[in-house]
């Protein structure tokens, strides 16, 4: 096994080229490619991936330290998951823009203070999608208002409460894991300065 590297080209024989790539369904939100690709032995390779145009999540922190989460029913899983405000990016528009739309949408807060956290892929191994997260800070409540396809419920919950749901499993999503853990960082790096 080799050492962890933080170094990727070093590993650039690991490239896999692609050779020939077709669409095998174009639908409103996702598209699905079959591709034949060289793997890093010199032999042919199937690759079937989706593309997705990239989201944003946002947490959202009171002065206090609550955070804002939602409930939202899941339909590929069929559960209700705890889940931090975010949506999908619109064509054309930037990432900061979806942030701030998407917490208005759903939750009805705008915020004075925005940080960007940076970004991560939830699911490398058959999507492009990437997930921008940014915290919320300097809340100001509004009005919700959501898609008309989107039903869900908002929750002010203590920030520690959040990382201890995080432990226990009962936040599982992983873009809402992904994102508290690393607003978490963050917010305490920025105690100790
Ligand atoms: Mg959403």
């Amino acid at each position: 096994m080799k050492k962890t590297t933080s170094n990727l080209c070093l590993n650039s024989h690991l490239v896999e080229q692609k050779n020939h790539s077709e669409k095998v369904f174009s639908g409103e939100l996702l598209h699905v490619y079959k591709d034949e690709a060289t793997l890093p032995n010199a032999s042919a390779g199937r690759r079937e991936w989706i593309e997705h145009p990239g989201a944003c999540a946002v947490v959202p922190v009171f002065s206090n330290g609550d955070c804002v989460l939602i409930q939202q029913f899941r339909y590929p899983v069929q559960q209700l998951f705890w889940e931090v405000p975010a949506g999908k990016i619109d064509p054309d528009e930037d990432p900061f823009s979806t942030a701030s739309r998407e917490l208005g949408e759903e939750t009805g807060y705008c915020a004075e203070e925005w940080t960007y956290i940076g970004h991560f892929y939830p699911a490398v191994g058959y999507a492009d999608e990437i997930i921008h997260i940014y915290l919320a800070e300097g809340l100001i409540q509004g009005e919700q208002n959501m898609d008309q396809d989107e039903f869900l419920s908002v929750y002010r919950v203590p920030f520690d409460e959040a990382i201890s749901m995080i432990h226990s499993g009962e936040i599982n999503d992983a873009k809402t894991i992904a994102s508290i853990i690393r607003v978490d960082g963050f917010l305490n790096r920025k105690k100790k300065e």
